[in-house]
Formats: C-alpha cells, structure tokens, sequence
C-alpha cells in the first residue's frame, strides 16, 4: 500500500532500492499475466535516486521511491508501448505520456508496464494480442478490463498502485473484480496528453490501488491542467487527503432504481444494499432516484465509442508508426494488409461498427442520434444531483466470470459494461471499491458517481465506507 509504504521509506524500516527489488523478482514470477513489460534498470535507477534524494532530506513527496505500474496504452519513453496490440508491438515511444512524467516527477517507481485489452477495448483483459490476464483471486477467471494488468497486479500485491485508462468502465469494473478501489476521474481532470486514443471524448486516466487513501495520492499526482491535452480543465486542485475526512453525514446519497437490473447476482445486489445501510448508520440518507435515459446508455456508448475508435485508429496505416506488412507492391495494398495483420477481430469489429455509423446516410441515424441521448443521459444526472451528492450501484451486475466465457459473443460481453457507461458519457467522476466478497470468496464492488469535478465527496463517501466495512480482503 503507497501510504503504508510511504511510512516505512520515512522510518528507514525499508530502502525504495530493497522494495523494488521485492517487487522486480515479483513481476518476474508473475503468474498471473499482469504485465506486458518490466523496466528493470529503469526502475533500479530511479529507486536508487529516491533513496539518494532521502539521504539528502530531499523527498519529493508520498510517492517518492513507490513502485507502480502503468497500463500499456500510457507513453513510457524508451520503453516499448503497445497498447495490447500486434500494431504496436515493437512501438517505443519518444516521449512520456504526461502523466507519466507527473508520477516520475513525484518520485514514484516505475516497474513495468501493464496489459489490456488491445486499445482499451473489452472487459476482460482476454483481448490482448498477447496474453490473457488471471484473476489473482482466482486464476480460472477474468480480472475484469480493459485495466485487467493493472488490476492483477495491484491485487497480487507486486505493486502498491497501478494506472489505468477508464473509456466505459475499464479502471473500475477491473477494481471491483480484484477487490481494489478504482477512480475514474471527472472528464478533463486527468491529462490525456499521451495516453493512446481509444474513445476521445469518453477515455479518463486513474488510479487503481489497494485503499481510497491510496487513489487520493496518486490522484493527486496525476491531475491538474496540461496544456498538452485540449480538454484538459484547469478545475483547482484539491487536497485530496484532506478531504477523506469529512465523514458522510447529512450526505445524500440516491440509489437509482434503473441499476438493480434484471439478472444482477443477489450476491451483488445484498451487498450493494448493504453497502448503502451502512452509510446510512454514519448519518447518510439514502434517497430513491431515478435516471431515466439509463435503459439508452449502453446503445449510446456502443455507437459513440467505436465512432471515436474508427477516426482514432485511421493512424495506424503502416506508414508512419506501428506494424507494416512486408513486400507490398501499392499503398493501398500496404494499407490493407498493414491494418488486417495488425489489428485483432475486436479492433476490427469497433472499426466497422464505427465507420458504418458515421458514413453518409448513416450519420445522422446513429452517431447524431447518439450524441442527442448522450445529452439526455447527463441531463439526468444534473436532475438527480439537484438531489442527491452521490450516486450508488453496484459497480458490476455479474461476478467474475470464467476467462474462456462470453468469447464467441461480443454482444453478452457489452452488456456486462451497464453500470459503468453511463458515467463516460456524462463524463462524470466514479470510483468503485470493494463492499464484500461472495460465498465463492469472489470480490465486490460498489460504485459511487459524483458531480463533474467533486472527487472530494466521492473520496469521503469512500473514505468512510472503507472504515466501517474494514473488510480484510487478502488473496489466497
Ligand atoms: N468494455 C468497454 C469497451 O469495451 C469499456 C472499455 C474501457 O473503458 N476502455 O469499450
């Protein structure tokens, strides 16, 4: 844990070098697939300058000399990104995202980089091109996507935070899987400078960590205005921290009835409920609340998303970055053969869907239809928040399924992304974080959405539930 850990590099119990070095022969035994690349002379170099600069009473911070991971489809300057995909396998980028060079400046360790699902695409960590990820509760099933890398090996104890990109779902629903807490900023908080494009209007970089204290000071690390990113906002900062203390009470909190779905897990649903009850015994009220463009939100997405995927994507053409088929005799050939090899049959699909919904005759049926329900989709939460501070659900209706379910049905895989879409496409804050665990000893999550910019709320709410649940929730 970064706070924990924070404390014994403060005590001089541990050395960043020696925990690093934990942490490297950790990732190399990795069984779980969590990660795609370890930079280990990278991550020495800067362990060993994070303990000079304490030696010297020149700590940068609590993340100074902390080993951390970074989903794949982060720029890591020299050290090869390849956003889960064939097309970038051999991409070694010339510069760092900028949050990257915002965790490097805050001192923190960077162990390797984490796998995905190819651009962000999925929910399952199943659709890299190169492996897939296990649950470390249980390595039969998925640790959730498309931050399932980042997810195992928070969970797996082989780094005390990860980063994670959110387009619909993919930091907190992994979270929720592996029994961590995950927070997908508010649209524009966090710098997308860097951060290779799968949704741009949709797509948010967060933490993923083991506490909420934990996500609040990588939070902060992260944030705050880039001119780099043209939708990045320059919304103040907060002390995040500080903010964990000011407990829920007279916080209203709305349970919105279109997320009891049909064909939730009991489980989920008992837990999820309880969750609520016992904010509601620290001085929460809980209020019943509708969203009523819910039943929309996951067409919406699967239009818009896949819209943005198919224009974002146009780049990889073999010409100027990523794979490029051999001995090609036209550029259209090379364009043809290029983007096949390169990409997997999801990437594909998104490509079509996308370029299909925006084409001339279609456009207006579907991409402009969407992006109308888009905005009745945020106009609910600006009602529902009117009312309520925050909002409650579970962050998955379903457990962690098994790695080789819902492959040959892309459609069942969707549905499972219900809970969490809605909140991309208001762009929202959300965070989910464990509430229990089921009888088969599989994590649950709960997730709290906040109003565009009241991270700190959600980090309160969170903060408080996390004390009174006190759930000890350690792998076997
Ligand atoms: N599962 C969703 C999708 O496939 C969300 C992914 C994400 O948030 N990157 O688009």
């Amino acid at each position: 844990m970064i706070a924990a850990l924070g404390k014994a590099l403060a005590e001089k119990s541990t050395t960043s070098l020696e925990t690093t070095t934990t942490a490297l022969t950790a990732a190399k035994r990795d069984t779980f697939n969590a990660f795609l690349a370890i930079d280990e002379a990278g991550a020495l170099a800067a362990a060993k300058a994070s303990d000079e600069r304490r030696a010297r009473g020149a700590t940068l911070g609590p993340l100074d000399g902390v080993p951390v991971a970074l989903k794949d489809n982060i720029l890591t300057e020299g050290v090869v990104t390849t956003a889960g995909s064939k097309m970038l396998a051999n991409f070694t980028p010339p510069y760092d995202a900028t949050v990257t060079a915002r965790l490097k400046a805050a001192g923190a360790v960077i162990l390797g980089k984490t796998n995905l699902d190819e651009f962000g695409m999925g929910s399952s960590t199943v659709n890299s091109a190169f492996k897939p990820t296990k649950n470390p509760f249980d390595a039969t099933r998925t640790p959730g996507g498309s931050s399932g890398g980042s997810a195992a090996a928070v969970a797996a104890g082989i780094v005390a935070g990860a980063l994670g990109t959110d387009t619909g779902g993919s930091i907190r629903q992994p979270a929720a899987f592996t029994g961590l807490v995950g927070l997908k900023p508010t649209y524009g908080r966090v710098s997308r400078a860097g951060v290779i494009a799968y949704a741009s209007s949709l797509d948010q970089v967060g933490p993923m960590t083991r506490t909420v204290e934990d996500a609040a000071l990588m939070l902060e690390a992260i944030e705050g205005f880039d001119a780099a990113d043209s939708t990045s906002s320059d919304a103040k900062k907060t002390s995040w921290r500080e903010s964990l203390r000011s407990g829920v009470k007279d916080l209203r909190i709305g349970l919105p009835r279109e997320y009891f779905v049909d064909g939730m897990d009991p489980e989920i649903e008992r837990s999820v409920r309880a969750a609520a009850k016992q904010l509601e015994s620290l001085g929460a009220s809980i209020v019943d609340l509708s969203l009523p463009h819910t039943k929309f939100a996951l067409a919406t997405y699967y239009v818009i998303a896949p819209c943005e995927a198919s224009s974002n994507l146009g780049r990889y053409d073999g010409v100027r970055y990523g794979h490029r088929a051999a001995d090609v005799k036209q550029l259209k050939e090379l364009y043809e053969r290029s983007r096949s090899e390169g990409f997997g049959s999801e990437v594909k699909r998104r490509i079509m869907l996308g370029t299909f919904a925006l084409s001339s005759g279609y456009y207006d049926a579907y991409y402009r239809k969407a992006q109308q329900v888009r905005t009745l989709i945020t106009r609910d939460f600006e009602q529902a928040f009117q009312n309520v501070d925050v909002v409650l659900s579970a962050t998955s209706p379903v457990l962690p399924w098994k790695l080789d379910e819902k492959l040959d049905d892309p459609l069942a895989m969707y549905l499972m992304d219900v809970l969490t879409l809605p909140c991309n496409l208001a762009g929202l804050p959300g965070l989910s974080m464990p509430c229990g665990v089921s009888s088969s000893g599989l994590p649950i999550g709960v997730q709290l959405l906040g109003k565009r910019f009241d991270e700190a709320t959600l980090l309160c709410t969170a903060q408080s539930l996390e004390s009174a649940l006190n759930l000890k929730q350690e792998v076997r």
